[in-house]
């Protein structure tokens, strides 16, 4: 375990940001990474608890004491062999894991004391592959079996390495012009620089999973196509159909989901600072919030982000509007005890910035009734104060409005889209229109599914999870494979009477006996 009492004399380290004032004048990240002594004291809080809720915290199981306990003795080889045997991308979780493990370490229960385990998790990737001490794992023996992985986020990248290290033979076909999936397209830079993602896209090619992008699955190859060229499909294609919002006004120009302007940010932020993509990126779209009252709607991860984009580019006003009511300032232990993820208050990076500037302004209990425009654009948004419960109606006499040039709509994600390969492949669907796969292998035998696609729009900790745990239900049924679901392979001694209970050696067609040979 870390240092005996470590805990009662060394304080909690929070994580460090850049100030909020000048970090909105650039895309690097915003998060300052603590010295390496300073976080192996931070491991030295670790009690090393004898039941440790913290890997029942985090959805990936991490082995959160042994490499705290690793750091705090300066084993950093040893540490990152830890982490990396249960997550394969800790410098994507370190970096944009909300934690849940730390709301479910034993010192939180005294609230904002938890082990400060995410930033050790990001020290000991950093240092890693600073001492490169992270190379490509080839397989020693292939299999000759063979697996198509649609769709390159976390889920569909961790599902193909543990795939590729388990010997098959596998494609990760993606649609966009670089992989990555939202990690690339959806978060900005300032949370993750894109050649983060992309070295871990090299560390798969290099390992022998080959990367097809630009290849829209459905479209480009049809799923027929994929099945006879594959043993097995795991289908990582997110969640991606975006909730709308159906009021008046709704069809005016200036308005989109909240993922079509943080592709075009993204774009354009990887033109200037890179890394290449792999193929053509589709011909730029004009959305900008530059010079313009933005109103987003919706109060979480994805809003944060288009209000972080929408300052950087020179906003005059962002406002963030959520439906739901403002959370407790601390955790309620009534509703979300300890471990529990507690439904609490946090001011987002972003609105952090967007305040520190003056250019930004968070409401709740805030429901959208229509939208009005001139020539086709939208000029301004009608709200009014929404009900305390479900279904969150207006209260009247609340009414009120706000100019508006640009709304972007971050209310989340419903399902996968449908059309393509999922109707292709005729794979059931859930309740909520998401790919069923209880045990990850869907309704198609040799068909597999896992991340957002299949437990709808969560967290990367989860779509690597699911990723490894699907690759691993895949990797059995290419075990399991006889040569009876297989092509025949046609190679003599294919007669009938080959088939008696003698066995087949003597060849009926005069092959040559043992006593000629
Ligand atoms: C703006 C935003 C910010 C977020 N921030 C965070 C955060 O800070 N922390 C966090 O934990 N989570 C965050 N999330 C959630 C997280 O990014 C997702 O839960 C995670 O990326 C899901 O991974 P996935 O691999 O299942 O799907 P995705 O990342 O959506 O990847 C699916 C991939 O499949 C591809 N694809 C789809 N259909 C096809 C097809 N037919 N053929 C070929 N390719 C196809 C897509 O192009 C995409 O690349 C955020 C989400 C958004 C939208
Ligand atoms: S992946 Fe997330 S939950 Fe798991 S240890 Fe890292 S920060 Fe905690």
């Amino acid at each position: 375990m870390g240092e005996l009492g470590g805990f009662l004399k060394i304080d909690r380290s929070n994580v460090a940001y850049r100030d909020a004032t000048e970090r909105v004048g650039d895309f690097k990240e915003f998060v300052v990474q603590r010295p390496d002594e300073e976080l192996a004291a931070q491991g030295a809080r670790c009690m090393e608890c004898g039941v440790p809720f913290c890997h029942n915290g985090c959805p990936l199981g991490n082995l959160i004491p042994d490499w705290n306990d690793l750091v705090y003795r300066e084993r950093w080889q040893d540490a990152i062999k830890q982490l990396h045997a249960t997550n394969n991308f800790p410098e994507f979780t370190g970096r944009l894991c909300p934690a849940p493990c730390e709301a479910a370490c034993v010192l939180e229960i005294r609230e904002g004391d938890a082990v400060t385990i995410k930033q050790i998790e990001n020290s000991i990737i950093n240092r890693a592959w600073d001492e490169g001490w992270v190379v490509a794992q080839p397989p020693a023996v292939e299999t000759g079996r063979s697996a198509a992985v649609v769709g390159a986020g976390p889920a569909g990248m961790a599902a193909a390495q543990q795939l590729r290290r388990a010997g098959h033979r596998v494609v990760l076909f993606e649609r966009d012009e670089a992989g990555g999936g939202l990690v690339r397209f959806g978060v900005p830079d300032f949370k993750i620089e894109k050649w983060l993602v992309e070295r871990r896209l090299d560390q798969l090619r290099e390992e022998g999973v080959e990367v097809r992008c630009g290849v829209d699955v459905g479209r480009d190859v049809t799923a027929e196509e994929l099945r006879a060229e594959f043993d097995a499909v795991v289908l990582t294609i997110g969640s991606r159909v975006p909730r709308d919002l159906e009021v008046d006004g709704r069809e005016l120009d200036g308005i989109h989901p909240a993922m079509d302007y943080l592709y075009v940010r993204n774009r354009a932020i990887a033109v200037e600072l890179g890394p290449e993509p792999s193929t053509d990126a589709p011909a730029p779209r004009e959305i900008t919030a530059a010079g313009k009252h933005v109103i987003v709607i919706g109060g979480g991860d994805t809003g944060a982000d288009c209000v972080g984009h929408s300052i950087r580019e020179g906003a005059l006003s962002v406002t963030q509007l959520e439906l739901l009511p403002e959370p407790p300032s601390h955790r309620p232990d009534e509703r979300t005890p300890w471990p529990l993820w507690p439904q609490k208050f946090r001011l987002s990076y972003a609105m952090e910035e967007a305040t520190a500037i003056g250019k930004g302004e968070q409401d709740y209990s805030i429901v959208t009734t229509r939208f009005e425009g001139e020539d086709g654009r939208v000029t301004a948004l009608h709200y009014a104060q929404a009900g305390a419960a479900p279904p969150f109606a207006p209260v009247e006499g609340t009414d009120g409005e706000m100019q508006a040039d640009l709304v972007l709509l971050a209310m989340g994600f419903l399902h996968p889209e449908h059309e393509g390969v999922v109707e292709q492949l005729g794979v059931d669907l859930d309740q909520r229109g998401n790919i069923k796969a209880a045990t990850y292998a869907t309704s198609v035998k040799g068909v597999f599914a896992a991340g957002d696609a299949r437990r709808g729009q969560s967290l990367i900790v989860w779509a690597i999870n699911e990723g490894r745990q699907a690759a691993r239900m895949a990797d059995r049924f290419l075990h399991e494979i006889t040569a009876a679901d297989r092509e025949p392979v046609f190679a003599g001694n294919v007669n009938d009477a080959d088939d008696g209970p003698e066995g087949p050696p003597s060849h009926a067609d005069g092959g040559l006996s043992a006593e000629e040979e």
